[in-house]
């Protein structure tokens, strides 16, 4: 299957509707294919197609149902669903384009134009997707910024739900940065900040779900789905420890090396044990608050346990 492929997820319950709609497509595009709306929504959440072919009439669930779980689980609500149904009233078009389908096509169908189609919603995709990255990107340091971040918390949030998995935060601020500002000019903070952002990045390149991003100022976050309290403790101590051996030349002097470290908070929980990763972050947001007073360049963690109230 070729990678760069845009993914088609077809959601019918009529075997040959599948193969026609398959027979149309496949050339073009990687397929999956579900026979019930409970299939299509477990396919979608699992393997996030770029797009949804959605039958409105099958037993069982109907495609407005399907659709409508679709829209309120945050993995796949942004997928577009183009409803394909053999209606012909009117009313079930505007019922559908107003709950938010993508488009509506109604059966019998031409070749041409369910590839015509489907290429439009694929290339509204393909634009949204670059705004999308454009305005989740930090200017100064090209990681994550705060928007971006939230995007990736509520969909590792959600996915952590599902599968019951720990779910870890780190908190970064660096030590001291109004000083090293004061001393060595708000230019050469600003490559500071781009070079720690950079340590950040690769400290977790490891896995696909790790994720690093500017939170604000000189405040970084990384979330690290999937990760007990312990790894994302040692995450957080090689990452303190890269900093403090980096040094930046000054961009004035470069022979006069610059440095700073950072103090970082760490939280773990279990999704479902707090209402929401808010709290998650504002336990992270404690624990660095203790490793300032404890005398910065240091590390401090939590688990969030459930509550019983
Ligand atoms: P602490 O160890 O307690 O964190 O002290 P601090 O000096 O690092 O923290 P404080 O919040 O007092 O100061 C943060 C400084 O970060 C002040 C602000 O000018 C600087 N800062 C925030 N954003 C930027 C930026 O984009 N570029 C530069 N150069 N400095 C920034
Ligand atoms: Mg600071
Ligand atoms: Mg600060």
């Amino acid at each position: 299957m070729n990678n760069n492929k845009y993914a088609i997820l077809i959601i019918d319950d009529s075997r040959l509707n599948i193969l026609a709609l398959s027979k149309i497509l496949s050339a073009d595009y990687s397929l999956f294919a579900a026979k019930s709306g409970a299939e299509g929504i477990a396919i979608a959440t699992k393997n996030r197609p770029d797009l949804v072919l959605l039958d409105l009439m099958m037993p069982e669930m109907d495609g407005y149902e399907v659709f409508r779980r679709l829209q309120l689980n945050p993995e796949t609500r942004d997928i577009p669903v183009i409803f394909v149904t053999s209606s012909p009233e009117q009313d079930n078009e505007e019922a559908a384009l107003l709950m938010g389908a993508a488009d509506y096509i109604i059966k019998p169908f031409s070749e041409g134009v369910i590839k015509a189609r489907v290429r439009t919603q694929l290339k509204i995709i393909g634009a949204m997707r670059e705004i999308s990255r454009l305005t989740t990107i930090d200017g100064l340091t090209g990681i994550a910024n705060r928007r971006g971040l939230n995007e990736r918390l509520e969909l590792e949030w959600a996915r952590g739900l599902r599968e019951c998995q720990p779910f870890s935060v780190l908190i970064l601020d660096i030590d001291d940065f109004k000083l090293y500002n004061d001393t060595y000019g708000h230019q050469q903070g600003d490559l500071l900040l781009m070079t720690l952002a950079q340590i950040f990045a690769v400290s977790v390149t490891h896995r696909k779900t790790d994720f690093a991003a500017r939170y604000g100022g000189e405040e970084f976050c990384v979330i690290l789905p999937n990760t007990e309290l312990i790894p994302a403790k040692m995450i957080a101590e090689r990452i303190r420890l890269r900093v403090e051996a980096t040094q930046v030349p000054s961009i004035t002097d470069s022979l006069t090396l610059t440095g700073a470290t950072v103090s970082i908070g760490v939280a773990c929980t279990i999704p479902g044990n707090v209402e929401t990763f808010d709290e998650v972050i504002l336990e992270a947001d404690k624990n660095l608050y203790t490793a300032k007073k404890a005398g910065k360049n240091c590390i401090r963690a939590s688990f969030v346990e459930k509550l019983n109230n």
